[in-house]
């Protein structure tokens, strides 16, 4: 048995069973395999009805999904590199970042929650600061 993707003249996708592809040709020759939805007999086959129906091609959502990961892949990096070489401050990030912008501490870098007002006061006085998004470690 083989399973074929089949589109109508109408758009609707549908699924049939077939011995094999001889059969399928017999059948659909014959005006025997008719859309569900609408009965019409013109039923032609492949994927070319499914990515009409749904206007994303099955290769687009791989490059889409390829794409996801390697994101994760380079934040999870950026994650390592900012724990390795920065101070851990937790919710005292913005009085230390402006410290250190001040020069009232130690120069060095610091990671760490900040609110997003907290953040904004931090860009409006001129204290570099850079909001990444922190990807869950999936070993943690
Ligand atoms: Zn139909």
């Amino acid at each position: 048995m083989i399973v074929y993707d089949l589109g109508c003249p109408e758009g609707h996708v549908f699924e049939a069973w077939f011995k094999d592809s001889a059969t399928f040709e017999k059948q659909a020759r014959q005006g025997k395999v008719a859309c569900p939805t609408c009965g019409a007999t013109k039923v032609t086959r492949g994927p070319q009805a499914t990515n009409v129906a749904t206007g994303v091609s099955r290769e687009k959502s791989a490059k889409a999904a390829e794409q996801q990961a390697e994101m994760r892949a380079a934040l999870k990096e950026l994650r390592k590199a900012v724990e390795t070489n920065c101070d851990y401050v937790g919710d005292r990030f913005a009085d230390e970042a402006r410290k250190i912008h001040h020069g009232e501490a130690e120069s060095r870098g610091i990671y760490g929650e900040t609110t997003p007002e907290e953040a904004k006061a931090l860009d409006d006085e001129g204290v570099p600061i850079a909001r990444i998004p922190w990807i869950e470690r999936e070993d943690a």
